[in-house]
This record gives C-alpha cells, structure tokens and sequence, in this order.
C-alpha cells in the first residue's frame, strides 16, 4: 500500500502544490515496509514532523533483490541494448528538469537547504549527472589485445547484475544521481537506500523512474534506518557490488560487512576534513569569497568542505579581516526566502554534534574569532508561513532561533594541529583560520591529515599553484575556486576519504566486471 505526500508551497522562492506516492519501491510499485512501521520525516526549520514514510526492513530488501535479479536476467543488463538504457536516462533526465522546481522545493523542505542553491546547484548538477550518463550507455567499449597470431583476446566490460547503494542526507538528490546514474548506464539493476533523513526525493523520483519507461525492478528504492537496511544490503548474498557514501565510520562497516558476506566489490566516498591554502600573492576578495563558499555552503555539510584555512602569514591579518566581514553578511534566514545564504543544520543530532565540537575546541583553547553559537535567540523576524495540504496545518510564524537548527558562521582561530576541530570531521559552518610560512610548511600540515577527499590552493603563480597541486594527499585539487563539481570529472578521495571514484568516464569501472575473452585461431598445445 502506498501513501501519498501533498504539500503547497505558498512561499517567496516557490509557490506551487506537490502530491505523489510514497513508499517502499519495488519493481515500479511501492509497497508498507513488511512490518508495516514508519519514520518521522523531521522539517530542520522548525523541527517539526513533516511528514511520514514507510520504513524498509531486511525482507524488503530481499524482496527488492528478487525483483532486481528478476528484471536484470529477464529484461535488463545486456538484454536492453546500451543506446535504449541511455534514451531511459535522457528521458529520466528530461523528466527531472521539467519538475526542477518541484524537486528543489522538496529538497530544501528535507534537507533545509536554501530554495535556490537546492535549484542552482543539488537539482541542476543531479540532472546534468543523469544526462551525462545517459550518453555513455552506448559507449561500453572493451579492447582487443595482441597476443600471439593465431589468437584473438578481447575484453568485455559487463554488468555486475545487482549493486547495492547506500547514500547520505547532505545532498540527498545530487547522491542519488551519482549513484543511478552509472550504474543504469552500465546495465546494472540496483537497490538503493536514501538517507532516512532525507527520503523525499528519492521517493518523488520513482516516479519518474516509472514515466521515463525502466522495465519495473530496474531501480528499486528501500527507504530505512542503516543498522537494518542498510546493513542488511550491505550483507546481501544477491548483491554483487556496494557504493556506499556517508561516514568513514559507517564505510569501514560496510566493508566489514561485504567481506564477511560474498565478498562484494566496494566502492566508498566518504568524509573529509579538507585544507584550503591561501598564499600572500592570491587574489584577496576571490580568495575571501570562495573561502566562504567552501566552508558555509551547504550550512557546512559537505564532504568536501574547506575546513582547514590554511592563510600565509604575510596576508593572514588582512584575510582574517575580509574573511570576518564576509562571514558576517550571510544571510542566515528560512529555506524558502530568496535572500536566504544559510539554512538550518539537517537536524537536532547534526546541530547537537556541530555545537559540542565548538564548545570541544573553546575547551581545547582554541578562539572563537566568529560565531560560535546557535543563531538566532537574538534575531526578530518571523519564519514565512508555509500551508500543508488540509490548509489548518500553518508551519513556520515563529521566531527563528527557537526552534529549527541554525550555528552561525563560526571562525576558530589561534588553534594547535593536535586539537579534534582540526583533525575531525564537524560538518558544519566552522572553519579554522591557520597561519602557515612556506610551501613546505603548509604542504606538511595539509597533508597531515587521515582524510584525502579534496583541496584548494589559491595562487596566481602557475608553477606554485601546480607543484602544490601534486604534492597535496586528495582525491581532488581545485586552483583558486573550490567544491566545483562536475558530472565529467571524477570525484572521490585518498586514503581514509575513500576507494574508487564517482562521475567522469572513471564511475563506469566501479560498476563493470571485466572478462577476458582468449579465442584461439588455431593454435595447439
Ligand atoms: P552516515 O555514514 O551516518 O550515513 C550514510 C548512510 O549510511 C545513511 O543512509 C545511513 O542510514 C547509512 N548507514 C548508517 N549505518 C549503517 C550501517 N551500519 N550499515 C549500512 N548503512 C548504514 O553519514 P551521513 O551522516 O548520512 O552523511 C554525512 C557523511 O557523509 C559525512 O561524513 C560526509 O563527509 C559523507 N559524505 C561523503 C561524500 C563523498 O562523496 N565523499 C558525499 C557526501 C557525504
């Protein structure tokens, strides 16, 4: 049995009404969990229930498995030929851009993320991601080797049959993408858990999976906590193959897990604590402004954050000063206002973690230049009114700051390399500002670190910006600009940041097997 989520927007960003089916998604139907339970869909601005979703369990996951396998052997994998795969995903794509406002206005009610960085950046790049995979599915290529004369040997690259995902809460939609998008291209069919925090697109999306014309059981979406769906994909004997994103903590389970079960190929993308360098010739105000896209975009919940500011001593006053003034013009303010630069954390554990890691660092004797507190005890304006289908429900009049989960932009200065906020993942809006004296010097604390996810180096001179580049232990190095993401270049970490890559031509390999084929033309032995 499904149910239906309706919700009307009536807001400054987005007015308009949703209304679509909700549940366990399996071969293009959705369905109760089997033990018929549901979870709490929690509003971050105000903390309130959302809604309600049906939550999976292990047997939904079995029997999403049984329909995955069904429909690869009988319908999918090679069956469907690549160019028929890739028209599924144009039109999936297509599809999702012609609910782009729908999907962002969902996004940022989950996730609290601001209406139009949900529209610009999460919805927009999730759709470019499915279209750009949409374009490989066709162009599986294996090789021919030379061996000897009388033999032919040639590679294939197949599916692996059933993967298993699992995704975060930070970019709910943008994840998902990274995730359907190669592993339909390449002919997999998938079983893929949201976050439980963040369902909502996800389940709006299977929708758009059934439109966009996918034979029923190609993607099946198992909603549900990770100690028991998540667990119990990542265990399954019928999946071939895991892409995890979240935690490393919860990785390093996954793994565990794969390798007690069948052994499942893994791939991982998890958390980072990533330096941002800043030299004494950078270019101040672009070095202040990306600075602080880096570190409070997303309200600070990024993998690939720029939380580690590592400023040359020569321009390190003048950038703390910039950098102070910048931080202090976000505006923090509703999803749903247009102005609005920072939305709440994702929820009362996240906002909880977020501040005792700044109380951690006060304690540790580090300063708080910035920030530092909840925001908005002190602030007088009024949350905008959203309506809910049944038109009594009003969300939001109160007061901002007493409820929902705004941390104001926080600056820590004056910290030691040994101290938790600047080895540990926060995941939220707090950077540390941290003086450095040369290459070398900077080159050794930015890479002292057991993340390698991502980094940023801010210079005008090419040959610095490039030796620095190749010498900084990530997955990833953005030259003067930070987190720019694309769906053709390959995103993922060293060391515990990851294993294997996501996007670009490279995420086709984290769902491929490949066989060898030796023909023999008349050789004997
Ligand atoms: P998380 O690790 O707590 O959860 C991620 C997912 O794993 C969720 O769906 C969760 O339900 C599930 N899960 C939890 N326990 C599980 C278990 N025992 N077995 C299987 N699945 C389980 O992460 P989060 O809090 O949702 O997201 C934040 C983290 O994600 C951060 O560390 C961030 O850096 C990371 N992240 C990484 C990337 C990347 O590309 N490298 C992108 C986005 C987020």
């Amino acid at each position: 049995m499904s149910t239906t989520f309706t919700y009307e927007f009536d807001t400054e960003a987005y007015k308009g009404k949703v209304s679509f089916p909700t549940g366990i998604f399996i071969d293009g139907q959705f369905s109760a969990g089997s033990e018929g339970k549901t979870i709490d869909i929690v509003d971050p601005t105000n903390g309130r229930v959302l809604t309600t979703v049906a939550e999976g369990t292990a047997a939904d996951v079995d029997r999403a498995v049984v329909a995955a396998k069904r429909a690869y052997d009988s319908v999918w994998g090679l069956k469907t030929p690549g160019y028929q795969r890739g028209v599924f995903l144009a039109r999936l794509a297509d599809l999702m851009e012609a609910h782009i406002d729908e999907l962002s206005a969902l996004e940022a009610l989950d996730a609290g993320k601001p209406f139009l960085w949900a529209k610009n950046i999460d919805v927009t790049g999730a759709i470019a991601t499915i279209r750009y995979y949409a374009g490989w599915a066709d162009k599986m290529h294996g090789k021919v080797i030379e061996t000897t004369e009388d033999k032919l040997a040639y590679t294939r690259h197949e599916p692996f049959g059933v993967v298993g995902q699992i995704i975060p809460w930070n970019v709910p939609l943008v994840m998902m993408a990274f995730k359907l998008g190669p592993a339909l291209a390449t002919g997999n069919a998938l079983v893929l858990k949201p976050s439980e925090v963040t369902p909502l697109t996800a389940l709006r999306m299977c929708s758009l999976i059934n439109e966009a014309g996918f034979p029923p059981g190609t993607a099946n979406i198992v909603v549900g906590y990770g100690n028991t769906v998540g667990q119990a994909i990542s265990e399954h004997m019928g999946i071939d193959k895991i892409a995890f994103t979240g935690s490393t903590l919860v990785g390093r389970k996954v793994m565990e897990a794969a390798a007690k079960s069948n052994l499942k190929n893994v791939t991982l993308e998890l958390g980072g604590k990533s330096p941002n360098i800043i030299f004494d010739d950078a270019d101040l105000d672009a070095a202040v402004q990306w600075t602080s896209y880096g570190i409070f975009w997303n309200q600070g919940q990024a993998c690939c954050a720029g939380t580690r500011i590592f400023v040359q001593e020569g321009i390190y006053d003048q950038f703390l000063k910039a950098f102070t003034e910048k931080a202090r013009s976000l505006k923090l303010g509703h999803t749903f206002e247009l102005e609005t630069y920072q939305g709440p954390l994702i929820s009362d554990i996240q906002f909880t973690r977020v501040m005792s890691y700044i109380e951690c660092g006060k304690q540790e004797g580090a300063n708080v230049h910035l920030g530092g507190e909840r925001h908005g005890e002190a602030g007088y304006w009024v949350q905008p009114t959203i309506k809910q289908e049944g038109a009594t429900v009003h969300l939001g009049g109160e007061r901002h700051g007493e409820a929902g989960y705004w941390v104001q932009p926080t600056i820590f200065t004056d910290t030691t390399p040994d101290m938790r906020i600047v080895r540990e993942e926060i995941f939220g809006p707090v950077g540390v500002l941290i003086k450095f004296k040369d290459e070398d010097d900077v080159l050794r604390q930015a890479n002292d670190t057991l993340y390698g996810l991502a980094a940023a180096v801010f210079t005008p001179d090419v040959s610095r910006a490039l030796r620095v580049a190749h010498t900084l232990q990530a997955g990833t190095v953005w030259v003067n600009c930070i987190n720019m993401v694309h769906a053709n270049v390959p995103f993922g970490g060293y060391k515990q940041s990851g294993i294997g890559r996501e996007q670009g031509e490279y995420a086709l390999d984290n769902y491929t097997n490949v066989k060898a084929v030796h023909v023999n033309l008349g050789h004997t032995v």
